[in-house]
């Protein structure tokens, strides 16, 4: 997970960690086997190194082949595959009821973890180390905690003799973090039989929310919003500067950009964002709950929708938005400007191609004089921009959330569960561009302000992790009963 996706998060859900009143964890103590089993994969993970520039992401994956295969899991449903030899993911299939005729559920979670440099840390970032009630290590947050629960779970699941109702597969995959070899892009393009699901769950996104260690709400990923950097430019032959005229680089282009400004993207709710403000709407309180239900209304209140667009994270999930980061011009304090450029970047709803931004951009710019071209991720210039798109998510599912609500609920009594627009990309993105319902779904609870991962002395309390481990137990047995 990108840490800024984490930070926005931590941002949205503050005035709800400030109405929060005494929800306090239920005691969940594992039994003393699951606890020492889960502990010792979670080392076995953390110890694993499995960074782009030295680690293995296939010594990790064969570990947890090996304890799927003692748990029982046939040699048959575990697959190593992927595209070179530190790169090798794992995919373990435990088998539903014979004869159901329900899709599998893809579990993504990826091995990889961020460079740790030794340097920085108090602790070594490959030893799990055991400290003030916390685990230290690299992955402790992102995301080794919920590699080692859902491997824990499996061989428990399976030790118990569970019969799922529909084939729970898990994916263990390289290259979230960076890399060349997204293990989830790979396995969709190359062995797309062993990934085929009717609904992907990803513990990489989303997840709980504490406040001094009282979780305060359960953030639900179910869509993302779509990338793009586009580039406003304009060439001119200049001249000296003591014959100023009206055709100035700059001046075309500032102009440009007050348009744009000014100009404000339609207003649109997907089911995910009006299921977010349904319940930030009984979250929050007065004049703001009250905006929000009249945005839901149909027809939306125009008055509500202008006074909730005012603020930037509501506007966020009200709207495509698209924002000057980046200007340069200019050649020489004495002459007119041969050139000027601005990167526009644009966090594009659901539905929306990046083609479509860009025409709308020409549109706002308004000037022939103008060009607005897309820039991808290495910097390179097109005319036109990509037919990518974030699809419009479905509804909400009630076999997915249903659950959910029952497992919260039994752990955490009347923790609000907020279904989430991300800005930010995570592994679902693959899935989703496939239309399969994808949520961002962990039962780990993370202090607003101890949000580590991808930093150093990254940790986990310990009491956070065993509920995680609990978490997944009750929920994958309440997703597939
Ligand atoms: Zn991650």
């Amino acid at each position: 997970m990108p840490f800024q996706l984490r930070s926005m998060l931590a941002a949205a859900s503050l005035t709800a960690a400030l109405l929060a009143t005494s929800l306090h964890a239920q005691p969940t103590p594992l039994d003393p086997a699951t606890k020492a089993l889960s502990h010792a994969i979670f080392k076995q993970l953390i110890e694993i190194n499995t960074t782009d520039s030295i680690g293995s992401v296939t010594t990790a994956a064969k570990a947890m082949r090996t304890r799927l295969l003692e748990a029982g899991l046939p040699a048959a449903d575990l697959t190593l595959a992927g595209p070179n030899d530190r790169k090798q993911n794992l995919v373990a299939r435990y088998r539903g009821a014979p004869g159901s005729k329900l899709q599998p559920i893809l579990i993504l979670c990826h091995l990889d973890v961020v460079e740790a440099p030794q340097a920085e840390w108090h602790t070594d970032p490959f030893k799990l180390v055991e400290k003030d009630g916390y685990f230290y290590g690299r992955g402790t947050q992102d995301m080794k905690d919920n590699d080692a629960i859902l491997v824990t779970n499996f061989i428990r699941l399976k030790r118990q003799g569970f019969i799922p109702n529909r084939d729970l597969i898990l994916a263990l995959t390289a290259d979230e973090e960076g890399g060349k070899s997204n293990g989830v892009d790979w396995l969709l393009k190359n062995r797309p039989e062993l990934v085929k699901a009717e609904i992907v769950l990803n513990p990489d996104a989303g997840g709980i929310d504490a406040n001094h260690g009282t979780p305060t709400v359960m953030v639900v990923e179910a869509t993302e919003k779509l990338y793009g950097d586009f580039q406003l430019s304009v060439k001119n032959p200049g001249g000296h500067s003591s014959l100023p005229t009206k055709d100035n680089a700059i001046y075309h282009v500032a102009d440009a950009l007050s348009r744009l400004e000014h100009y404000t993207f339609p207003f649109e709710l997907n089911p995910v964002s009006r299921a977010y403000f349904e319940k930030m709407a009984t979250l929050e309180k007065g004049s703001v709950a009250a905006d929000m239900r009249g945005i839901l209304r149909t027809p939306p209140d125009p008055a509500a929708e202008a006074r909730l667009s005012a603020v930037p994270r509501y506007n966020s999930v009200l709207r495509t938005t698209c924002v000057s980061t980046m200007f340069s011009a200019g050649q020489a304090p004495n002459a007119l400007p041969q050139f000027a450029q601005s990167n526009v970047n644009c966090r594009i709803l659901p539905g929306h191609t990046q083609e479509e931004i860009r025409q709308q951009l020409v549109k706002i710019a308004n000037d022939a004089a103008i060009t607005v071209q897309y820039k991808d991720d290495a910097g390179a210039l097109f005319d036109k921009g990509t037919e990518r798109v974030s699809p419009t998510p479905p509804a909400l599912r009630l076999d997915v959330f249903g659950p959910l609500n029952k497992v919260v609920n039994a752990l955490h009594p009347g923790l609000p569960i907020l279904p989430q627009m991300e800005v930010g990309a995570s592994d679902s993105v693959y899935t989703m561009a496939l239309g399969i319902p994808s949520y961002g779904i962990s039962g780990i609870a993370i202090d607003i302000d101890d949000l580590r991962m991808h930093g150093r002395d990254e940790r986990l309390s310990i009491a956070s992790y065993d509920e995680g481990v609990d978490f997944y137990y009750r929920f994958l047995q309440a997703l597939t009963q």
